[in-house]
């Protein structure tokens, strides 16, 4: 799916960008710098308040930032307004006029054009967004997922190189945001549009963006394709945010560290103390009357189970097979079956 392409040309870059809101409050945005690629996806990943949307606005031109630059193909645009820059926004609650047709609100942003050729470039982007045939409806007829396409197909009848979304698949359901999400980053590709989209969600993430870029407290800690971030996630907290892991202590010693589970080989050379994460899936479970763990807690998820094991003080987590299940309360033994990674 072409996760993995050769660099493209560079469209925007955003450099220690800073916002800081409140006195005697950490600043809501710190050294923000990261790069994205013509018809680039990144996701802006991180928990609740450390500081996406408010990135997202400084880049769209709706929060003026304190500091740093912003740099749309080679033009500075860090305090240029909205209107000027080019960018398209697609807000959360989607902002479609109620009075307008699904059409009317679709070509809203073509008034520029000579009024068939706006007619034109509407229609096609309806047929785009699968959505033709409906262009005369009224926005409340429509359910969200389709009211999401409509808002996008209104964003790119204008064709920007970068389109921002906002938690865009947020107002729908669990199966249409699957399925939505899917469909909007294959039309952003179809257009060739570069795109940003805000997330809390790491699964979301994961699914549509060609990199991540995960915020902690104001700050980008780590910025990688999914694949990366998922396996060489840079610290505990990265670890622990996209995807499950195990915090482990150990003494490493170039490729092998020493544990309370034994040696085990790492996925880069480290020295002395280190601290390692280690996915649930990377153990192994096995029912043993004389095994020095115990299972506390079972979830069962269909495709596999997650389980919570004690062992001594700690409490890791597990996922296993769906096949065998092991009840809580039964005594086993860990086996890690990976190599670990150490954080920075
Ligand atoms: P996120 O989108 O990651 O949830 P935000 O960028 O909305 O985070 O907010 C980051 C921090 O900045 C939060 O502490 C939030 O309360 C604060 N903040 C955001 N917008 C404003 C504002 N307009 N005025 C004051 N504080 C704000
Ligand atoms: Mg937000």
């Amino acid at each position: 799916m072409g996760y993995r392409q050769a660099p493209k040309k560079v469209l925007l870059s955003v450099e220690r960008l800073r916002k800081h809101f409140t006195t005697g409050e950490a600043p809501a945005v710190e050294r923000a710098s990261f790069s994205l690629g013509e018809g680039e996806m990144l996701a802006l990943l991180g928990p609740s308040g450390c500081g996406k949307t408010t990135t997202l606005r400084m880049i769209g031109g709706f929060e003026e930032p304190d500091d740093g630059t912003i740099i749309l193909r080679g033009k500075d645009i860090t305090r240029a307004a909205p209107e000027t820059r080019g960018i398209g926004f697609v807000f959360q609650d989607y902002a479609l006029f109620p009075h307008l047709t699904v059409l009317e609100n679709v070509k809203f942003g073509l008034r520029k054009l000579k009024r068939a050729e706006a007619e034109a470039r509407a229609q096609e982007m309806l047929r785009l967004v699968g959505l033709d045939g409906l262009g005369n409806r009224r926005p409340h007829e429509l359910s969200g997922g389709q009211q999401q396409r409509v808002a996008l197909a209104r964003t790119l009848a204008m064709a920007p190189p970068l389109v921002l979304m906002d938690e865009p698949f947020s107002n729908l359901d669990a199966a249409m945001r699957v399925e939505t999400r899917q469909e909007v980053r294959k039309l952003l590709k179809a257009t060739g549009a570069a795109g940003i989209i805000v997330t809390h969600d790491q699964e979301e993430a994961m699914a549509v963006a060609d990199r991540i870029a995960v915020m902690e407290a104001g700050r980008i800690v780590q910025i990688g394709t999914p694949d990366e971030i998922y396996r060489h996630p840079v610290s505990a907290f990265v670890a622990s945010f996209i995807g499950r892991s195990n915090i482990l202590t150990g003494n490493a010693n170039g490729m092998e560290v020493t544990t309370e589970f034994g040696n085990l080989p790492l996925s880069r050379a480290a020295n002395g103390a280190v601290t390692l994460s280690v996915r649930p899936e990377q153990i192994m479970l096995e029912a043993d009357p004389d095994g020095p763990a115990s299972v506390v807690g079972r979830e069962y998820r269909g495709h596999d189970q997650l389980y919570w094991v004690q062992e001594g003080e700690r409490c890791m987590q597990v996922i296993s097979g769906a096949g065998a299940t092991i009840e809580v309360g039964q005594r086993v033994r860990l086996r890690i079956c990976d190599c670990v990674v150490p954080l920075a």
